[in-house]
């Protein structure tokens, strides 16, 4: 194998829960990332993997920095990055009064691209180099988003919302057409490059139930596609759901019925669950995306950790642009860190960064591609600065673990401590 590339810096990365292995996080102080064309070949001890560097290779010095795999973000909503921060009191009337209309400006694509490209941005700025990502209705926006995608050679996952009722008619499609749209785009962008699809039925409420129906076949017809939607994210929703759909034994049991829950299905929320939903999310290796700012934000409640954990359900992290309020990874961590306090629970910083990268990607089920720094996967990474406030720089002088480090940096990083985003080893710039 030819080395390529070299990079000199800390090194943090997993192979494996640290809630689970005690030997799952990496960590070297002085360490060495080299590459071999767009993939990983080794991460280390710099002084041990030393002598693998070709005499004539330049190394990349960051002294003082972090190197980490890029961050990934398991739930977001491209189409909403203009309306961040809108006021409304709770889910519904925010869907209503905000959403939809935004959305509506899908239909034209130069739109689209225009957001796109700044979505994509944006997310790379604050280190996050893999998302699942809901477009609009409209066939378009799934297109602008996975062609500038693409120009940057991201590995991302998006697909198109469908839904058929109980929203305004401009951004409706119906059950044949939704799945016969959503077909053509699986066929036209599902393992182009590294972009993945994601078939998205936005939630049970606004899809009928030939709807869904019709998706789960599309689902298991293409069984390597992703599934992404909404689940139990506050109690009005459910109570709606569970009136749509009396047969059901649950909220969650309305997809379960429609053969959406599978590998490669990633709920978002998922606050409202009980018992008998956790053990099915766990049978069916079907993941969740918690979505702590946007939560919060608009009040929907507080997930709950230990059941989660004790059911062995896939777990990972999410901004929810725009319901939540923060694109920054770090952040997203900081307020996944109180409500699980709120919850009595207790999630050490290497927990948090675990879910932000390896985490995520086994729940995607894509931990052979991205994630960490296992040889051979996708050189997606970031430099960290982890003393890029003064507050931080400060604060950084009274360390006394790596666990302390780490946490300060989810408590107090933000978008400023990505120094910078590495997209299969090249260094991204917009
Ligand atoms: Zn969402």
């Amino acid at each position: 194998m030819t080395i390529t590339d070299a990079f000199r810096a800390s090194i943090l990365y997993f192979t494996d829960d640290p809630a689970c292995n005690p030997d799952a996080m990496h960590w070297h102080s002085d360490g060495l990332l080299l590459l071999s064309g767009e993939k990983i070949a080794a991460a280390g001890d710099y002084h041990l993997l030393k002598t693998q560097l070709p005499p004539e290779l330049t190394v990349s010095h960051w002294p003082g920095k972090i190197l980490c795999p890029g961050f990934i973000d398991t739930h977001v909503h491209y189409p909403q990055t203009d309306m961040i921060a809108s006021p409304a009191p709770g889910l519904l009337p925010w869907l209503e009064t905000y959403t939809f209309p935004t959305e509506r400006r899908f239909q034209d694509s130069e739109h689209a691209h225009e957001v796109a490209d700044f979505f994509l941005d944006e997310l790379l700025r604050n280190g996050t180099t893999t998302a699942m990502v809901y477009c609009t209705v409209h066939p378009e926006s799934v297109d602008a988003l996975f062609i500038q995608s693409e120009q940057r050679n991201l590995r991302m996952v998006a697909g198109k919302v469908m839904m058929d009722r109980h929203c305004p008619d401009f951004l409706r499609d119906t059950a044949e057409t939704g799945a016969h749209e959503s077909e053509a785009l699986i066929r036209k962008w599902h393992g182009r490059g590294r972009q993945l699809y994601a078939i998205t039925p936005r939630f049970a409420p606004t899809s009928s139930e030939r709807q869904l129906v019709l998706t789960g076949e599309l689902a298991s017809q293409y069984p390597d596609t992703f599934i992404q939607t909404h689940v139990a994210e506050n109690k009005d929703e459910c109570h709606w759901a569970r009136s749509l759909f009396p047969k059901a034994r649950s909220y969650l049991d309305i997809y379960d019925q429609c053969g959406l829950m599978r590998p490669r299905a990633m709920y978002a929320h998922c606050i409202w669950l009980d018992e008998t939903d956790r053990r099915r999310m766990a049978e069916t290796q079907s993941a969740i995306a918690l979505c702590p700012t946007s939560n919060l934000f608009l009040g929907s409640g507080l997930f709950h950790f230990e059941p989660a954990i004790a059911a062995k359900i896939p777990l990972s992290i999410a901004t929810d642009i725009g319901g939540g309020t923060s694109f920054s990874m770090l952040q997203t961590m900081n307020e996944t860190y109180k409500i699980a306090r709120m919850g009595g629970h207790y999630l050490p910083a290497a927990s948090m960064f675990y879910l932000a990268t390896l985490g995520a990607a086994r729940a995607m089920q894509l931990e052979n591609t991205i994630g960490s720094f296992t040889p051979g996967n996708e050189a997606d990474f970031i430099v960290i600065d982890p003393q890029a406030t003064p507050l931080l720089a400060r604060r950084s002088q009274h360390l006394n673990s790596l666990e302390e480090q780490l946490f300060v940096l989810a408590m107090l990083g933000d978008d400023r401590c990505v120094e910078a985003t590495y997209i299969c080893g090249k260094k991204y710039i917009s």
